[in-house]
């Protein structure tokens, strides 16, 4: 290891870890929320939010999309009638076979909003996600390991510029303690970068949550064995990380609040069902 001083330089630009005090973290995740927009409307155009989604129950397959156009009535694009269906069944690969039905669109953005409104009436999602967060979240002993660990790189720190300084003087003599040394700090370094990492997506977990309650609360009332609202893209988009849709129509998603939830519905034919109109005033007259 050849050290021409530029060492030491790194070392004092990476002498004090970015460790940010709960206290500050609080503040900056409260000054973050409050420079969100608020998303009130779902937006028309949204790009596909199914795309790269759902995986297939049976052979875990990436799920599709395919349309299908009724030749007489259909022929504009906008009356295609879209399915999602798990390419393996679908025969587009055929190393593998795999039974699963295909859904309509309608039946998937139906399940999605049928399971907003289970999360709505039932306290498990808010308890499992909290769960969730509180686990992934640093104990209050790993806070003072933490403490700890910075103690001990500065200490190491000290120890690697003194010993930089002693190579230096004596031309190279000591290179295994600076390398030593050196490998114990970027050790360290990884554990604060570990915890920081959690401490992160606990409070991910947690934004997420209170997002989630809040737009719960929206969502009106409806028996999805009698109708659908309108599907709310926004909120699928930011909230379902991945999905996997089974053969008999049940769909299990992975939300950004750390939990899965899974929603069946007995009726697959979700597209004859009408479409319920919130009878809001908010929503202008066409
Ligand atoms: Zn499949």
């Amino acid at each position: 290891m050849v050290n021409k001083g530029e060492l030491p330089q790194y070392y004092i630009e990476d002498n004090h870890p970015a460790i940010i005090t709960l206290e500050d973290w609080d503040k900056v995740q409260t000054i973050r929320k409050l420079n969100q927009p608020k998303v009130t409307r779902p937006s028309v155009n949204a790009p596909q939010p199914f795309r790269q989604t759902f995986r297939c129950g049976e052979c875990g397959g990436i799920i599709s999309q395919y349309e299908n156009y009724d030749r007489q009535k259909d022929a504009i694009k906008k009356k295609a009638r879209r399915y999602w269906r798990c390419r393996v069944a679908n025969g587009k690969n055929f190393s593998g076979t795999c039974t699963s039905p295909s859904f309509r669109e309608e039946y998937v953005e139906h399940n999605f909003m049928s399971a907003l409104l289970e999360m709505k009436s039932n306290d498990l999602p808010q308890l499992e996600a909290e769960a969730v967060s509180e686990r992934t979240d640093l104990t209050n002993k790993e806070h003072s390991e933490i403490e700890e660990i910075e103690i001990m790189m500065e200490q190491l720190n000290q120890e690697l510029y003194e010993a930089v300084d002693e190579e230096l003087n004596q031309a190279g003599q000591d290179t295994k303690q600076v390398e030593a040394l050196t490998n114990e700090i970027v050790q360290l370094k990884h554990q604060l970068d570990a915890f920081e990492e959690r401490q992160e997506q606990a409070a991910k977990y947690r934004t997420e949550l209170e997002w989630l309650m809040n737009e719960l609360e929206d969502i009106p009332e409806f028996d999805p064995l009698k109708h659908r609202i309108a599907f709310r893209a926004d909120i699928f988009e930011r909230l379902v990380e991945s999905g996997t849709i089974h053969p008999d129509g049940r769909i299990v998603y992975k939300l950004s609040t750390g939990i899965e939830w899974e929603c069946y519905l007995e009726n697959k034919l979700a597209y004859k069902l009408k479409v319920k109109r919130p009878r809001r005033k908010r929503s202008k007259a066409k």
